[in-house]
């Protein structure tokens, strides 16, 4: 079985070629052009998107090594996202199924994050979770702990009551001038810093969900406050800055994380979505790993931000449990796990 898979949410537009679960190809064309605007215009994404999506593809099935032909079906992302980002990913597989008389597999775009952690390496690639499973997925949009039961189902347990954790990261760089997205930037500057150099609020809630905009205010009230007593006291604390925003995020996903692990009884813990690229994130697993023997996956750089292998190999298993849509289906900008 030979799977395309299309992403186009957002502001990167990727294609990838699965066969029986293996990785044989994954494309991804980030859009530059949302940078000086420091966050994604909806408007010049789908264009950028229009553009794209065509040369994409042909580089996927090129450096996959086959003929469109050989496709069993096209996989694409149909939400949540931009909702004109998704129309072109989605338009683009029904021409694309319709010409080759192929099926066409909807996917749910954060699924596809969770499952990012199927997709193997080569046959041999045996590094996948085992059912149950728990999965935190933190991105732009999302900051959900999810309880994973199988590849076609999926419980949110605990998520974000407002900013997600990306974009926290994302929030707090722009204050400090750190330019977007800012949460690649933080993690490289919170290397070279001090985490316990200052503090910021966290906050008290319930369950397992999760809060940050109180963080975000936090940080922006402590700036404001240190910056009239010295102008430069940005620049001059930038890394211990990021570093202790850092550990504050990380502190508030793994206490949450920790504890439903704790309650459910789980002991196998995934990491997925943007944030997941996080060293110091990565690196708390791994130490939550060594400490309460939680067996962790965490997965390749690659596949963390949005991309389409992801999208594929979600596609894959809808195709072995013969789940297809029809030709008249619309994208969704909003929808749930
Ligand atoms: P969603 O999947 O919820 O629709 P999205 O697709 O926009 O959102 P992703 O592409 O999965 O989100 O992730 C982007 C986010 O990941 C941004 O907020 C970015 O700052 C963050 N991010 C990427 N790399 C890092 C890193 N190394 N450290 C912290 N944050 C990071
Ligand atoms: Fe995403």
């Amino acid at each position: 079985v030979t799977i395309l898979g299309i992403e186009s949410s957002c502001d990167d537009t990727s294609a990838a070629v699965i066969r029986d679960g293996v990785i044989l190809s994954n494309v991804i064309s980030s859009q530059a052009v949302h940078e000086r605007y420091g966050g994604v215009v909806p408007e010049l994404a789908s264009r950028a998107h229009q553009q794209n999506i065509i040369p994409v593809v042909h580089d996927a099935l090129k450096q996959a090594g086959i003929r469109k032909e050989e496709i069993s079906a096209v996989a694409f992302t149909r939400g949540p996202g931009l909702l004109g980002s998704l129309l072109v990913g989605t338009s683009f597989a029904k021409g694309f199924s319709s010409a080759l008389n192929i099926p066409m597999i909807e996917v749910n775009h954060l699924q596809a994050h969770v499952l990012a952690h199927f997709i193997k390496e080569d046959e041999d690639d045996t590094d996948q979770p085992g059912f149950p499973f728990l999965c935190l997925l933190v991105s732009g949009g999302n900051s959900q702990i999810i309880l994973v039961k199988s590849h076609h189902e999926m419980e949110i347990i605990g998520q974000t009551i407002d900013d997600a954790a990306g974009e926290a990261f994302d929030k707090c760089a722009k204050v400090m001038g750190l330019g977007y997205p800012g949460g690649p930037v933080v993690d490289r500057l919170a290397k070279e810093g001090n985490p316990g150099r200052f503090t910021f609020s966290k906050p008290h809630i319930a369950g397992y969900d999760y809060s940050f905009s109180g963080l975000k205010t936090s940080f922006l009230y402590f700036l404001r406050d240190e910056l009239k007593s010295d102008p430069d006291f940005i620049g001059k604390n930038k890394e211990d800055l990021c570093a202790s925003l850092q550990k504050t995020i990380i502190d508030i996903l793994m206490d949450k994380l920790y504890r439903a692990a704790k309650d459910l009884k789980i002991k196998e813990v995934a990491v997925a979505g943007g944030v997941s690229a996080n060293s110091g994130l990565r690196n708390a697993f791994e130490a939550y790993s060594n400490r309460y023997g939680w067996k962790i996956h965490i997965p390749k750089f690659a596949y963390t931000t949005d991309n389409a292998a992801m999208v594929a190999i979600s596609g894959y298993y809808r195709y072995l449990d013969g789940q297809f849509c029809g030709k008249d289906v619309a994208p969704y900008a909003r929808v749930s796990i």
